[in-house]
């Protein structure tokens, strides 16, 4: 069976506990290879060999980090067919979106990070018959990077793209359920000769591997990506010890449609939003609320649309709705359908586990679900349950929905469809929430600052953002 091993110093290397976990392809159900079962023993020997390679590589000009950002880019789209199969193996998306969504955009990260960081200024602060103020932003040193399963290289690169480009070295742990992609990014470090040290993979638990990383004394900042209540432990242990901290969390995404939108834009959209990845997108929109005069309309040609989705093995290319991560995060979504039914909810469209025949017999699948008849304050609408799974909701004024849309504990985006663009304006104003698409979703240009407001996060990553946060402003004042 195949073993993955962690990357440290250059080198692929097994746990020093000698320790292995099963990792499980979702669409079967089965173990098809063993991760390593890391502790704080591999993440104190990470921190020394990022250590110890600091001083050259924050010492490169800024283009030489870019070209070798690039270099990996290169190799990853070089190789994109088994990144994409692999990435689906391991988390249960369909392949199609693996090789359209989240290769391309890892790619883009580095590529992106790459031309972004030769562009990076820092400020001067002229003061008239005094002196000037210069602003040096520099590297700061070890940085620790923990990323989730939902987008597994697509997010970790997110991180490590800027931390590298900035001059930091880095330890890496990716989610435990969805470690290979960054293994096969371990391999192409090799292929490549990149330099021993600078970026470290340490597989394992969130609370050995992860937690592991918080603590250290000597990783400066924790840049991390996950649900609220990681991000809360997160914070209790890396915040006393004043550590940076970037926390991306969990959401509850408010969809709002007005009776005027392009309709048939909003639909398809809406569907996508709803369902991309088996709804375990951050940003998906779980909470449809629509504007009353059109809901009955929407109603029947949403579930149509839905019911038309193809479930079905990850590895086809056909395959619209894949496998759910985990078994226990099956069980989880599951438990929220049947508690939106205690609540009162009506199940229009699936509502169950699905059995496949023949290689996906056990494999671990949810119908896309869609529910109605809801109040917004019921717990189905307020928490997080990160599946294939929206409530839709009738509305009849601009503040009733403003309303529905910020009660959640939750701010990470929120969609508005109307053609009216002062109404949305107005709405994107007062919306409680860090990113907002107004007739369009997941539209993305990383330049821009991405984060959530509330308990959906601390900081904003993208852009100068996420170079301003793996940076320390050191200010300097000369007299004249
Ligand atoms: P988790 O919070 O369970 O895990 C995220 C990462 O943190 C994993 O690598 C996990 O390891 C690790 N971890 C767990 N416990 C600790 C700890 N005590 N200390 C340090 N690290 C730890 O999230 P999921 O992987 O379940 O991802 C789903 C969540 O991520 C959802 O809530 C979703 O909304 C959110 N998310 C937010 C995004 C955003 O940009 N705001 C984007 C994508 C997802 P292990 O896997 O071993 O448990």
């Amino acid at each position: 069976m195949l073993k993955l091993s962690n990357y440290i110093n250059g080198e692929k290397v097994p746990p020093l506990s000698g320790l292995y976990m099963d990792n499980f392809e979702p669409a079967t159900g089965k173990v098809y290879s063993l991760i390593p079962d890391s502790d704080d023993q591999d993440v104190a020997g990470a921190v020394i060999s990022a250590q110890k390679a600091f001083p050259s590589w924050s010492s490169l000009s800024n283009e030489e980090r870019g070209e070798w950002l690039m270099k990996i880019a290169d190799k990853i789209e070089e190789q994109m067919d088994l990144f994409a199969e692999a990435e689906s193996k391991d988390n249960g998306k369909p392949v199609t979106l693996a090789r359209q969504m989240d290769i391309p955009r890892a790619i883009a990260n580095f590529r992106f990070f790459a031309q972004a960081i030769t562009q990076f200024s820092s400020e001067s602060h002229h003061m008239q018959g005094v002196g000037l103020n210069y602003t040096l932003r520099q590297p700061l040193g070890v940085v620790g990077c923990i990323s989730p399963w939902n987008l597994p290289l697509y997010l970790l690169t997110w991180k490590i793209a800027p931390a590298l480009a900035a001059g930091n070295t880095v330890i890496a742990k990716p989610s435990e359920v969805t470690p290979y992609t960054a293994f096969l990014l371990s391999e192409i470090c090799t292929a490549i000769d990149f330099p021993a040290g600078v970026l470290n993979f340490v597989h394992g638990l969130g609370p050995k591997v992860g937690e592991a990383i918080c603590v250290h004394r000597e990783i400066k900042a924790i840049s991390f990506t996950g649900g609220t209540a990681t991000g809360r432990r997160i914070a209790s242990v890396a915040a006393p010890m004043f550590k940076k901290l970037s926390l991306e969390l969990g959401g509850k995404n408010p969809n709002i449609i007005f009776a005027d939108c392009d309709y048939k834009t909003m639909l398809q959209t809406t569907v996508r939003s709803s369902f991309t990845n088996q709804g375990q997108i951050c940003l998906c929109g779980s909470r449809i609320f629509v504007e009353r005069p059109l809901y009955e309309k929407f109603k029947t040609d949403f579930v149509e649309k839905v019911l038309e989705l193809k479930m079905g093995d990850p590895s086809d290319e056909k395959t619209k709705s894949g496998a759910i991560v985990s078994e226990s995060h099956m069980n989880k979504i599951l438990s929220y359908i049947k508690l939106a039914q205690d609540e009162g909810g009506h199940v229009l469209a699936g509502g169950e586990r699905k059995h496949l025949s023949g290689r996906c017999e056990y494999g671990w699948f949810i119908q896309p679900t869609v529910i109605e008849g809801l109040p917004f304050n019921c717990r189905t609408n307020q928490e997080e349950i990160f599946g294939p799974v929206v409530t839709i909701m009738p509305f009849d004024t601009e503040e009733e929905v403003l309303a529905y849309a910020n009660s959640t504990d939750y701010g990470l985006s929120a969609t508005i469809w109307t053609q009216n663009l002062n109404r949305a304006h107005r709405l994107a104003e007062k919306l409680e929430s860090g990113i907002v698409w107004i007739n369009c979703w997941l539209v993305r240009d990383l330049r821009t600052p991405f984060g959530g407001v509330k308990n959906s996060g601390v900081g904003r990553e993208g852009g100068m953002d996420a170079l301003h946060f793996f940076t320390e402003a050191k200010n300097v004042c000369l007299r004249y």
